[in-house]
């Protein structure tokens, strides 16, 4: 056999593990060349929210892509990228947006915002601020400026050179909140930080790790009292994986930067936004040309994927999402019940429709002895669950059916006797 030229992320090729092919897709269903009816327990890696190929998503897609496929962005502007900006404004609560093209453009972005506010104020304000804090365990994307803020370990060790130092302030283990509080006070008071970035209530790729709401909301409060910036990186969390729209609403917090992508088009395409502050914004706005946000990719504000969005926020508005999400919280709950029984689990957590268990035995870490056990049974029950180490997640679209929704936590529940 040929091997195909394709070289794709995150895949070791060495290991010759099957490539699975797909042709279509709906709801919370991939369909494979092979004739496999496979269940997408993971959307497709965190993007898809109303299941594959939403009717409505579609056609604005196909109605939009006839119309304006595409259109610089420094200096022009077009209708799906003004009428997005609108309705985004008033749903989350900044009020400016600035387009980009994935979750790791999103961020840098938001960190280039962050250090054009401190650097744009000028001199009155003391030297200008540009440390970093991050909270351990985070991942914030594979460009080299997110993969300096996220965790070190063996995905970015090769790179490391490369990497610029963050302060990192530990992750709040239930008991131990005030020590990441303390920790956060103390590099506020003495890091003179730019910003802080969290991933707010759920830590995605950090192995599915929760904290409080009440957490969330003191440490905002920590960075405003030192006017430190706080830069939400909602991308994961966002579009209601966690019960709500925003994380940061159950804590009922404004951040000062909020970083949102994969649900922004409800899993269709790619598509980012960096929404800013006032002040954020304001220090940017002068007639002097050396403060411009000096920040563009060629497909910034794409016009077919902001149509896309636009559907999404249709869809958010005219569709009993809210009712989805609650529902698939409440039989992930039941999911979860069930498998905190079965020997060999430990861990059960659950943060809104998000439920993840870890599996004891094999060893820690990414490079988890069962990682690629877990991976290949899951595989082999027509099943996409990509274990995380040895923890393992359930993150479906929302229209997931109850049915397939049960077999996915009967299978978590075998997969012990990996
Ligand atoms: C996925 C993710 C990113 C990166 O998004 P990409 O679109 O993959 O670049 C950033 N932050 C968080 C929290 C994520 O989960």
């Amino acid at each position: 056999m040929t091997r195909s030229p394709v070289w794709h992320p995150f895949t070791q090729h060495g290991l010759e593990e099957p490539i699975p092919l797909v042709t279509h897709a709906e709801g919370a269903i991939l369909h494979t060349a092979d004739g496999r009816r496979v269940i997408d327990a993971i959307s497709s890696w965190w993007v898809t929210t109303h299941g594959h190929c939403h009717p409505r998503i579609v056609a604005a897609i196909r109605e939009q892509a006839g119309k304006l496929d595409q259109l610089i962005f420094a200096g022009w502007t077009h209708e799906p990228a003004e009428r997005l900006a609108a309705e985004l404004v008033p749903l989350m609560g900044l009020p400016y947006v600035f387009f980009s093209d994935s979750g790791s453009t999103s961020v840098e972005v938001a960190l280039k915002m962050a250090l054009g506010f401190w650097a744009n104020r000028g001199p009155r304000e003391g030297s200008p601020r540009h440390r970093i804090l991050v909270l351990e365990h985070s991942y914030h994307g594979d460009t080299i400026g997110a993969m300096s803020l996220g965790a070190r370990g063996v995905f970015n060790q090769a790179y490391a050179p490369l990497l610029f130092d963050v302060g990192t302030v530990p992750f709040p283990v239930v008991g131990r909140e005030q020590a990441t509080l303390d920790a956060l006070e103390l590099a506020c008071l003495t890091q003179s930080a730019a910003a802080f970035i969290v991933e707010p209530l759920l830590l995605g790729a950090g192995g599915m790790l929760i904290y409080a709401p009440q957490v969330l909301a003191q440490m905002h409060a920590v960075c405003a009292a030192h006017g430190v910036l706080f830069i939400a990186d909602e991308v994961m969390t966002g579009w209601g994986r966690t019960g709500t729209m925003l994380a940061c609403q159950q804590a009922g917090i404004t951040p000062d930067i909020l970083c949102l992508a994969k649900g922004l088009t409800g899993g269709s395409l790619p598509l980012a936004v960096t929404m800013a502050s006032e002040a954020v914004y304001d220090a940017h706005y002068s007639p002097d040309r050396t403060k411009t946000f000096y920040h563009s990719s060629s497909y910034t504000a794409n016009p077919i994927a902001c149509a896309a969005a636009l559907a999404n926020l249709a869809v958010w508005r005219e569709e009993p999402v809210a009712e989805r999400i609650a529902d698939l919280a409440s039989r992930q709950a039941e999911g979860l019940a069930m498998l905190a029984k079965v020997p060999g689990i430990a861990n059960p957590r659950q943060c809104g429709t998000v439920i993840a268990v870890d599996y004891v035995g094999g060893g820690g870490g990414y490079l988890s002895e069962l990682g690629p056990k877990l991976l290949a049974f899951f595989r082999d029950r027509d099943l996409l669950i990509r274990p995380l180490g040895n923890t393992a997640y359930v993150m479906p679209p929302y229209c997931i059916e109850p049915d397939d929704l049960a077999l996915v936590h009967e299978a978590l529940a075998e997969a012990t006797g990996q």
